[in-house]
């Protein structure tokens, strides 16, 4: 491959021999469970090296090995691994930083699922033990080390407030004692955040959004050096077994063609749509790294080069009945969890959290039945505008 490829250019021609092929110019599924070898001598070799032959499906298969070329290249690591899902990677990256006993710090406002895992799963299980911070200010994260601190897990821009840490500073801090650092950089996307080249050790991401982006695969991604990625190959990937499939791999690599495109155009809308919504008569506040009126723009600014087209705002309404209105009456933004394929999607925050609080606790977690995410996909915005207008409209 030529050094000087940009990354449109590197994201579709990266790692695709295609001689070997045929000449196919898209690469085939390798849809098979093991490879045979020809005689005891190469069958022998191959398991000289058996993280990087393929043996067998649940190790290395040639047309996943393609995607996870392409995907460390571009997040500039040295080494990336495919799995059944965001949750998948997750659990392999934390569970290789830690053992039974250790320390975690980590951002008040991760994923839920992930925050579940630290806080509820490992704790039971493994005895860990977890210190949330909001991340907001490096030293929160010096005063929580302590001598089995083993793990900051990070998320930049976090969940639901897209709230921004400091990612060099804080791995700076990280290195000096010997901690490791975990990133989930769904949010932003490879193309637009390069946490590697900040110091994070482990890169994660859930490609159940952008990286997917056509909301038809549930896949995640670690990626970090050969060293860190090769022990999570042979312990945490093959042990626990969260593969991806090959079908699901090589549907990333179709959406791969378009993800430095579509992040583009995903920007371009959401920016309209938040300057629509933080102008508007009915909207109390816009939670969108992008807007110049976020608290952390700046430093937003510093260590990402975009934003994508997830955010968070607060109607002006605590009637529930008006707040249902406004919700059902959209018609191009969809109801359903989830966020970064091509269509845009509107959810409630507080029909989930409901069901599992009082509301007392709701309340002190800071959220309101007038709390909406949506995701903004890749329709017109002058649409999307006027959705979103037209339903504004219906709040008294
Ligand atoms: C969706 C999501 C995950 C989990 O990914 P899955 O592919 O659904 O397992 C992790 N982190 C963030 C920020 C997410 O939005």
């Amino acid at each position: 491959m030529n050094k000087n490829w940009k990354p449109e250019t590197m994201i579709s021609h990266f790692a695709e021999d295609r001689q070997k092929y045929e000449g196919a110019v898209v690469p085939p599924i390798f849809q098979n469970t093991l490879f045979t070898f020809e005689n005891w001598e190469a069958i022998d070799a191959a398991f000289d090296d058996r993280i990087n032959t393929a043996i067998y499906s649940r190790g290395k298969n040639p047309g996943v090995d393609i995607v996870e070329k392409k995907l460390a290249q571009f997040a500039g690591g040295e080494k990336a691994r495919l799995f059944a899902s965001g949750m998948a990677a997750i659990t392999a990256a934390v569970m290789h930083c830690i053992s039974a006993g250790d320390h975690i710090i980590a951002i008040k406002n991760i994923y839920g699922p992930a925050n579940n895992l630290i806080s509820v799963y490992l704790k039971k299980k493994m005895g860990v033990e977890t210190t949330f911070v909001s991340g907001n200010d490096v030293e929160e994260f010096r005063n929580a080390i302590k001598p089995n601190t083993k793990l900051i897990y990070l998320e930049s821009p976090s969940s639901a407030i897209f709230s921004i840490q400091d990612i060099k500073s804080i791995c700076i801090l990280a290195k000096s004692r010997d901690i490791k650092t975990i990133i989930d950089n769904t949010w932003a996307s490879p193309v637009f955040q390069k946490p590697l080249e900040m110091g994070v050790d482990l890169e994660i991401h859930s490609c159940s959004k952008y990286i997917g982006g056509h909301s038809d695969v549930v896949a995640g991604l670690i990626v970090g050096s050969a060293k860190e990625i090769d022990s999570i190959i042979v312990n945490e990937f093959e042990l626990l077994g969260g593969k991806i499939a090959p079908i699901e791999a090589w549907l990333l690599m179709r959406s791969l063609r378009t993800l430095p495109l579509r992040m583009k155009a995903h920007q371009e809308n959401a920016i309209k749509v938040a300057e629509f919504l933080e102008a508007h008569a009915k909207v109390a506040v816009v939670n969108y790294p992008g807007l110049q009126s976020f608290p952390q723009h700046q430093l937003a600014k510093k260590q990402m080069s975009g934003y994508s087209g997830l955010m968070s705002f607060k109607l002006k309404a605590s009637d529930l009945s008006q707040i249902k209105t406004f919700f059902n009456s959209l018609q191009i933004f969809k109801i359903g969890v989830s966020w970064g394929g091509h269509e845009s999607l509107i959810y409630a925050p507080a029909i989930s959290y409901l069901k599992e609080l009082s509301p007392e606790q709701f309340d002190r977690l800071g959220i309101s039945l007038g709390d909406m995410r949506i995701s903004v996909g890749l329709e017109n915005a002058d649409d999307l505008i006027g959705d979103l207008s037209l339903a504004l409209n219906t709040i008294k």
